[in-house]
Formats: C-alpha cells, sequence, structure tokens
C-alpha cells in the first residue's frame, strides 16, 4: 500500500511569494499553522516581522521557489508573475504553484498554460476575504485547476481559510472572484444611493442603516433570491405576484424621485433602462428575474 502523505504542518513546508498586505497575512497565517515558511519579496525588508517569528528569508525567487514541493504566488497581478518567476525559470519541474492574485478568466487560463509548459502543477485561486481574515477556518479561498492537485495540497491550503474548490477549468476561480465582487460593489453602491437619497431630507445614514440593512434587505431580497434561484437556470418567470411593467413603474419612480431631490440619477436610470430592455424583448408580463435574460446578453445597455 503506497504510504499517505503527512497531513502534519510542520511535514508541509511552503513558500509565499509577495509579501505585501496579502502575502504578509498569507504567509503569517502559515507560520502560525506550523508550516516551515520560506518567502520572498521584491522590497525583502517587509520579510523583517516574518524571519524574527521563523520564516526563512530565499536570497531570490529561484531559491524560494526550489525550497520545498508547494509555492503559493501573492503577487500584483500575472504580469507580475512572470516577471518574477520568468528569470528563476518558472518553477522546476514537479513543483506545485497556487497563484492567488486577482485577474481575468483569460489570465488565468494562460497562467496555467505557462505552468504546464514547464511541469509545473498549477492551481489558480482567488482570496474572498481581507488580510486580517486570513487564517480565520470560516474564510472562503476559492481554487480551480486540476481535482488532484488540490486534493494533494487542501490540508495545507486550509491552513489559510476554507479551500472550496469549484472545478478544473483555471478560470473558474477568479471568474467566481469577479462575480463575487461585482455583486459587492453592486450591493454597497445600492445602498449608498438609497443613503444618499433619504439623506437628501436630512435622514441620518445611521438611522436608514437599520432600517435597510437589518430590516428590509434579508426579508425582500436574500431570501427571494436564493429561493427564486431555480427559477433563473429554469429561465421561468411567473409573473403572477408582480410583472416587469409594475416594476418599471417602480424604477420610473425611483429615477424621478432622484431627480426630484437632487441626487445622482445614473444608477437608477440604468436600471430602468435594463428593465425596458427586458419588456422590448417580450417579457413584460413575467416577473423582474427576467430581466436576467438582458444579463445574459453581451449587449450594454446606455445609462442614459
Ligand atoms: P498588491 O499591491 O496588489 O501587491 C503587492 C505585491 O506585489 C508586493 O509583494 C510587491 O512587491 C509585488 N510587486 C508589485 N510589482 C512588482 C514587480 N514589478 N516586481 C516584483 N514584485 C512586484 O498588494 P496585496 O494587497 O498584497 O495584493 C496581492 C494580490 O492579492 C492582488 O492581486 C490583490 O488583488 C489580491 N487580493 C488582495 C486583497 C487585499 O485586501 N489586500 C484581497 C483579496 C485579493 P514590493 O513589496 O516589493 O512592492
Amino acid at each position: 500500500m503506497t504510504p499517505q502523505p503527512s497531513t502534519r504542518p510542520q511535514d508541509n513546508p511552503v513558500t509565499v511569494i509577495g509579501l505585501g498586505p496579502m502575502g504578509l497575512a498569507l504567509a503569517e497565517a502559515l507560520l502560525k499553522n506550523g508550516h516551515p515558511t520560506t518567502v520572498w519579496n521584491r522590497t525583502p525588508e517587509k520579510a523583517r516581522d516574518l524571519v524574527a517569528r521563523g520564516a526563512r528569508l530565499a536570497a531570490s525567487a529561484a531559491d524560494a521557489v526550489a525550497a520545498g514541493p508547494l509555492t503559493v504566488v501573492c503577487l500584483k497581478d500575472y504580469a507580475t508573475l512572470y516577471e518574477v518567476l520568468d528569470p528563476a525559470g518558472g518553477a522546476p519541474a514537479g513543483r506545485t504553484l497556487v497563484n492567488l492574485n486577482s485577474g481575468t478568466p483569460n489570465e488565468a487560463h494562460a497562467a496555467a498554460s505557462w505552468a504546464a509548459e514547464r511541469g509545473v502543477a498549477y492551481l489558480d485561486g482567488a482570496v474572498m476575504v481581507p488580510p486580517p481574515l486570513v487564517g480565520d477556518p470560516g474564510s472562503v479561498f476559492l481554487y480551480s485547476g486540476p481535482r488532484e492537485v488540490f486534493d494533494a495540497h487542501r490540508v495545507t491550503l486550509a491552513s489559510l481559510g476554507d479551500p472550496r474548490h469549484l472545478g478544473s477549468g483555471p478560470g473558474l476561480a477568479v471568474l467566481h472572484n469577479a462575480a463575487l465582487l461585482g455583486l459587492m460593489y453592486a450591493t454597497m453602491n445600492g445602498f449608498l444611493h438609497a443613503t444618499a437619497l433619504v439623506g437628501s431630507a436630512g435622514v441620518p445614514a445611521a438611522d436608514f442603516a437599520d432600517l435597510a440593512v437589518n430590516r428590509f434587505l434579508p426579508t425582500v431580497v436574500d431570501a427571494t433570491l436564493v429561493e427564486q434561484a431555480p427559477d433563473l437556470d429554469a429561465g421561468h418567470y411567473p409573473g403572477d405576484l408582480g410583472t416587469l411593467h409594475m416594476n418599471l413603474n417602480a424604477l420610473e419612480h425611483i429615477a424621478l424621485t432622484c431627480e426630484e431631490q437632487g441626487v445622482h440619477t445614473a444608477q437608477p436610470r440604468l436600471m430602468r433602462e435594463i428593465a425596458a430592455r427586458a419588456i422590448e424583448d417580450g417579457h413584460g408580463a413575467s416577473n423582474y428575474l427576467a430581466v436576467f435574460e438582458v444579463f445574459k446578453k453581451a449587449a450594454v445597455p446606455d445609462a442614459r
């Protein structure tokens, strides 16, 4: 029987390349969990505290990658990954690279090919929490790439947070990252715009936040969306409790209220435009979720 690799952190050394705020947090979490940790950064002074706590500072990126079987890279972007690792010869064949910088699915595919040409196993990934939450067992880390590579390092990756494997396509992690961050920005902008609208009548943000975030959102948005998600997959938008025509009316009132109150109108106008487009496409008697059909197409409606 083949012996199973050890799951003890002390038997699983890790290299971290890139010590910006996120790379520092990753290296700290690995050290804290007992992994022998080698680090490298363009600006080596940033490693001072880590070295004081037991990390080894490699003299070059090539030395860092050669130090062990697994290297976690967290640089600014994919271009920087090549800039740092190409002169180092990529990485010695047989090693594994886990790349956690942000980017696009095409960039992730290109990086996976770049690694494959060098005989290096590659996982792409995305960190879904800010640096202070790295190392918390509930913090979500997304990975995509070969399942067997993920499984081989799952225990070590769990020292950073909750590792989720999304599939073998290398672009899936950054695709989910873009989708979730898009959701975050749209939600924050929705809240900030709504707060500006009531603020035009002197309502304090703190009062409105309680009503909007603690009362309104959990009952009206969150639960409804989870319940109705299967309808999105099925393209089934029954309008018996409210039609898109009715919702267009509501969006019209929001845009007009913004004009009356003298606050920014682009966001409600864009939402109105999207709903109008769905009606033009024949979904007027459907419920609001039919705007999903507009979002699935490449054309971007004007935000006039
Ligand atoms: P960052 O400013 O995006 O990246 C800093 C790192 O990149 C440092 O190690 C820096 O080295 C290195 N770097 C930049 N240009 C370089 C070059 N030309 N050659 C060599 N190294 C270079 O900071 P970060 O916050 O740590 O983010 C790293 C990645 O994690 C990014 O892709 C970011 O989108 C992602 N991320 C960050 C957060 C967050 O909250 N911070 C959250 C999720 C994901 P020096 O130290 O020498 O400048």
